[in-house]
């Protein structure tokens, strides 16, 4: 089996979408606020699609959600010539190559995303090949099904953020995550707006649920430095990306405080998470498969992570991250985005493919039988994008 094409899509989602909340979720460009630079509504509508055709008809589908026009060049121009003409079962040497053939600019962020789209397609292709769930080629059923926890809870009017707990509740998920909609712009009574969040989410949920607390990267240190002690009491699971990815060290204090910390959908590579592992970063692993490196990268930082017993979430919904869930005892559980309208842009893969596991009572489960990752693409919603080839 030789690989006889790479071909990249972006979909642009260009129907109907709802818009969020003005303090929806805190982001990193918050911090620029003193210009006048806050980033506002953080939302992206595109995705990349990149299919793998090889010399007996197989199509491989792998994806992108990070910088799709860019990333799409990428292969393009980079990894497609590089993996064309290869037999996809030495993925671990494709890997190396197109890491090391891009090493001067592709380590992290779009060269890294790039390799990760290409890499999910060459592990979809290579369960179908033999007829497999790529789970089973990864290490197979290590539970009987996956938990998963309800991931919005987007901030908003208190009484609109305890509905949407209750909804949850309601269907039987027992964890959840809420974001932050202030930060250090907004002041000691932005933080009581957080607080009280927090507290009305409890109210809803009681302590027998997990909930955890997400930050997207929208405090600087010292504000999470004030707001840990203040958070304490409401026993989070874990609070996510209190600081920017870079700020490692600000993450290993943070984590020795009181809360447990987690982080990584914006760290790629193993090596990446080595450093994270080594100064004590984060209690909770999340990278992202689709930015980290592929399958074939999350495979490492599992067994990294497993040795250091670090437990790993990966960031998002998604097949490829389920089939690593499920064949990893080191993953105790996925982070599910609810299906509703396009809004943020997190749920455009519900648009874009068919196969989505859906949860049943707080838990999905992956068949035994369907060959690859599951997916296919929809032909439901295509009237609703613009499509670049
Ligand atoms: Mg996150």
């Amino acid at each position: 089996m030789k690989i006889k094409s790479v071909r990249t899509r972006v979909f642009r989602w260009t129907g109907e979408t709802v818009a969020p909340q003005a303090n929806f979720c805190t982001n990193a460009a918050d911090a620029l606020y003193i210009r006048g630079d806050a980033m506002g509504s953080f939302r992206f509508h595109e995705w990349l699609v990149c299919e793998i055709e090889t010399d007996d008809g197989l199509v491989g589908i792998g994806n992108a959600a990070l910088a799709p026009r860019l990333v799409k060049n990428a292969i393009d121009l980079y990894m497609a010539p590089l993996v064309i003409g290869e037999d996809p079962w030495d993925y671990a040497h494709l890997w190396e190559k197109m890491y090391r053939r891009t090493l001067a600019w592709g380590r992290k962020g779009i060269g890294m995303t790039a390799i990760s789209a290409v890499d999910i397609a060459i592990w979809d292709l290579l369960g179908k090949s033999v007829g497999q769930p790529v789970f089973k080629l990864l290490g197979g059923r290590t539970k009987e099904k996956i938990p998963v926890y309800a991931s919005k809870l987007y901030s908003d009017d208190i009484d609109r953020m305890q509905a949407e707990a209750q909804r949850y509740v309601d269907q039987g998920f027992e964890m959840m995550k809420m974001r932050f909609g202030w930060g250090p712009k907004d002041g000691t009574a932005g933080m009581r707006e957080n607080i009280r969040r927090v507290e009305a989410v409890r109210e809803v949920i009681g302590y027998d649920r997990d909930l955890m607390l997400e930050c997207y990267m929208g405090w600087n240190l010292d504000y999470a430095r004030r707001m840990i002690p203040k958070l304490e009491r409401f026993e989070p699971r874990w609070l996510e990306e209190p600081v920017i990815a870079d700020d490692m060290h600000g993450y290993a204090e943070l984590n020795a405080m009181g809360i447990p910390i987690s982080g990584g959908e914006h760290e790629f590579t193993l090596f990446g998470f080595r450093q994270m592992l080594d100064i004590g970063a984060v209690s909770y692993i999340q990278y992202d498969t689709n930015r980290v490196g592929g399958i074939t990268a999350a495979q490492k930082i599992n067994a990294l992570a497993e040795a250091c017993q670090v437990p790993v979430v990966p960031h998002a919904g998604q097949m490829h991250n389920y089939h690593l869930t499920m064949a990893s005892p080191n993953c105790p559980m996925s982070e599910f985005f609810p299906v509703h309208d396009v809004e943020i842009g997190n749920e455009l893969f519900y648009y874009i493919f068919e196969g989505d596991p859906e949860p049943d009572n707080g838990f999905i489960d992956l068949s035994d039988s369907e060959p690859g990752l599951g997916l296919s693409l929809s032909r439901r919603h295509l009237d609703d994008f613009e499509i670049l080839e």
